[in-house]
This record gives structure tokens, sequence and C-alpha cells, in this order.
């Protein structure tokens, strides 16, 4: 009896009834950007349905199925536009000349994301409807109705904690972050943090420890993922490190010591991007025996073939090419007569040439082992007036500090937040994280 479902108000009563009813059609194959064939997942089904309803839900499988409907999830490949998706779920371009004319379409749809879903609703090769996210909040979803097609934006604000948790390294900061329950994507922002001061490929060591106030992100209590980084504290070496995150007056958002002054100098202590590794390997390890490394002139960092390599600071590349042991070199010359030397690189970043210009932290090659190289890993050199000079310690000169109304501000918004630095706890081994306020500004 068909049609009786469609009568059946635990499962119609709702349009988030209709869409999830769409979900569960069949399996539709479809050709995408690269030739490949995509088998859409047409299982996704809903959290919250009713026994009812999903009963429901499986007597109108049959009908639906009997209806031509279906639901297609397309992945933005790197070269789409919406056109092409249309063209290849053989969709009306009709309908998509009409979807365009829709203002609050037009400028939702300007730029697709590469690698982001958008869930079609067809039936019978017409085109029902369609659902794309907007944002991690908002969803435009849009449904043709008799008179043509109805758009909204579905708002599901995200949930923000602040928390504040601290930890202790034995290993790697990555599994210290771990033990207190944090994100790898809270380690790799500690290291870009405090990437000016701190070497964290080659200096943390066992018994370093971290604070930091982050924001905890969740929708419909489910936990997302970690926000951001609002305070930070590493000690290193005994040495201790903080950090508060703010935004001047002109927008602009950076970290600074409790002093007002920026983090940012002009070298960064590791030309290694390791934000782009393989987050488990071994970058973030504590390495027991340093002396050795120092032996010659330079630092050597092992790494995989293939880890990008940075600029550590601003400058103008002097040389790109081949030098007897270094292999393939790149060399730049910075400000104060400051040169910095890269080695065994297994190819230069595209396009990178003598003479150019380059910014600090830009990806200038990757590591290798050519030239006289053991093993795969970068060769770094810091030369300050022909001098070879230990890049780790070496004096950084610090940026101008904030003064006057901009420092009374930043002082203003930091004094909670090193307040909550200083309360952070380990939730694995305390009672549980500090929650000291709700709703993050940022
Ligand atoms: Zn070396």
């Amino acid at each position: 009896m068909p049609l009786e479902m469609r009568s059946n108000p635990a499962f119609f009563a709702s349009r988030r009834a209709v869409w999830l009813q769409w979900a569960v059609v069949g399996i539709f194959a479809l050709s995408w950007w690269r030739g490949e064939t995509l088998l859409a997942d047409l299982t996704r089904q809903g959290e919250n349905i009713a026994d009812a309803a999903l009963t429901a839900r499986k007597a109108a499988t049959a009908v639906q199925a009997s209806l031509g409907l279906a639901t297609v999830e397309v992945i933005v490949g790197a070269n789409d536009t919406l056109e092409r998706i249309f063209r290849r779920l053989q969709l009306s371009l009709t309908d998509l000349a009409t979807l365009r004319a829709l203002p609050e379409v037009r400028k939702q749809l300007d730029r697709l994301r590469p690698g982001e879903l958008i869930t079609f609703n067809v039936q019978n090769m017409k085109l029902m409807g369609f659902e794309r996210k907007l944002s991690p909040s908002e969803t435009l979803q849009v449904t043709r109705e008799a008179k043509g097609f109805d758009t909204q934006v579905i708002v599901n604000p995200l949930e923000r904690e602040v928390l504040a948790v601290e930890g202790v390294i034995d290993t790697s900061l990555f599994n210290a972050t771990a033990a207190a329950g944090l994100d790898d994507r809270v380690a790799l922002r500690i290291a870009d943090i405090f990437q000016w001061d701190i070497d964290f490929v080659l200096e943390v060591q066992p018994g370093d420890r971290f604070r930091v106030v982050y924001e905890r992100l969740s929708q419909d209590g489910e936990y997302l993922g970690a926000g951001e980084v609002l305070a930070a504290e590493f000690i290193n070496g005994g040495k201790t490190y903080r950090a508060v995150r703010h935004r001047l007056a002109s927008g602009i958002e950076g970290y600074y010591t409790p002093e007002g002054k920026s983090l940012r100098k002009a070298f960064i202590r590791a030309p290694l991007d390791f934000t782009r590794v393989s987050s488990r390997f071994n970058l973030f390890r504590v390495h027991p025996v340093l002396n050795s490394i120092r032996a010659h002139r330079g630092v050597d960092y092992a790494a995989p073939i293939g880890t990008p390599v940075k600029a550590s600071g601003a400058g103008r590349v002097s040389f790109v090419g081949q030098k007897g042991g270094y292999g393939n070199v790149i060399e730049i010359e910075h400000a104060n007569r400051v040169r910095t030397l890269y080695g065994h690189l297994s190819r230069f970043a595209g396009g990178l040439r003598a003479g150019e210009r380059i910014e600090q932290g830009r990806v200038i090659g990757y590591v290798g082992m050519t030239g006289l190289a053991t093993g795969p890993h970068l060769h770094y050199e810091y030369i300050v007036n022909g001098t070879h000079r230990d890049p780790q310690k070496v004096v950084l000169p610090e940026q101008p500090a904030l003064s006057g109304a901009a420092l009374a501000d930043f002082r203003l918004a930091a004094r909670p937040l090193l307040t909550q630095l200083d309360s952070a706890t380990n939730p694995k081994t305390a009672a549980g994280p500090t929650v000291a306020r709700s709703g993050g500004r940022l």
C-alpha cells in the first residue's frame, strides 16, 4: 500500500524526515572529475530516527525505488564547477540557470571547495533539491517546490568551550598532548606559536611542559575538534615561554608575550615544515643525543625525503643548485649580513631562482640525501658576517613591543587568559579540565 506511506505522520511530519527519506535509496554510480567512478554512499542515515519512522522508512524504500528517487553525494573535484557537476549527473542545465538566477544561491555557489560534499536529490534524472554545507555551522538547502526552487540556510551554531589543559613531555609533544586529551592540531599550534623561540624538531626534551587555553568546538553536543589556542606556555629546558593571542585594533591577530612583545622574529628556529609531516613521524620526538649532531658547522635535521623545507627568514635567494658535498643546496641572504644555507635537498620548490626575494616560512625545497649524506636529512647553516653560528642559540632581534593604548588593551584582554593558563590541569590525571567560561571571543 505505497500511497498510505505518504500520509504516515511519523515519517512525513517534517522536511527533515523527507530529507532522510531521500537518503536511503540504492546506489548510484557517477563518474567524476578524474573519470573515476564514485559509488555514492547512500546509507546516510538520520541520527535521531524514531523506531516508527525507521519502520516507515524501510517500507518507503521500496516506494522510492519504484519512483526513481535517489540521493547522490558528489565530492567536488579540483576544477569542478556546478555546471560540470550538472553535466556529469545529466541534470537539466535549464534548472541550473533557474538556480543561478536566485541571488542567494548565486552568492553561495560561486566558489566550490575541492573535496567538499554536495548532496543532490534526484528523481528520474530530475533535480529535486540539494544540500551544501557552507560552513561548519551553516547549510544551504535547496528544494524543488511547485512554483520553483525554495532555498534556505539552516543555521546550526557551534558550541565553544574554553578549557585550560597542561601536560608533560615524556617521549614526544604529540604523545604529551594526546595524553592530556588534546588533538594533534593543538600540538601543531603550540609548535607554530613558539617557532621563533624553540626548535621543536631538536630541542624538545623529556620533562618539558606545556599549558594551553584553547577552544573546544562541538555541535549538537558532539565534539568536532579543537578550535583556536588562546594562550599557551611552554617550558623548554627550564626556560618558560608564554604567549597570548590578541587582535589589534587594526584587525591583525597574533601572539604576544605577557609583556606585549610579538613572538614573531626575523628567523624561525627550525626551517622544516613539520606541520605537513605525518604527525606520527619522529619530528617531535625527543632526541636524547644532541652533541653528535652539532659536531660540524650546521644543524642536521633527520626527516623523511620530501619533507618541506622553509626559508627561516625573509631575504633574497643567492644560490640555487648543486655544490660539492652539499648536493642540492639553497643559500639565502638576509638583512644584517646573515646568510642561511639548506643542503642535501631532494629537489627545489618549483620556480625558485637566484635573485628572488622570499618571505619567511616560504617552502623553498624538500628534504633529501643528495651530496655527501648518509641518510635523508636537512643540513642547515646560519652564518653571520661569514661566521657560523648556532641557529638555535643565536639571539634574534625583536620586533617593537606594543605600547600606549594598544598595550593597555592587550593587558586587559590578556589578564583573564593568563589566569586561566595558570589554572591548567591535566584532565587525564586530575579531576577534570578547568572550564572557566563559555563562548570564545574568536
Ligand atoms: Zn650537516
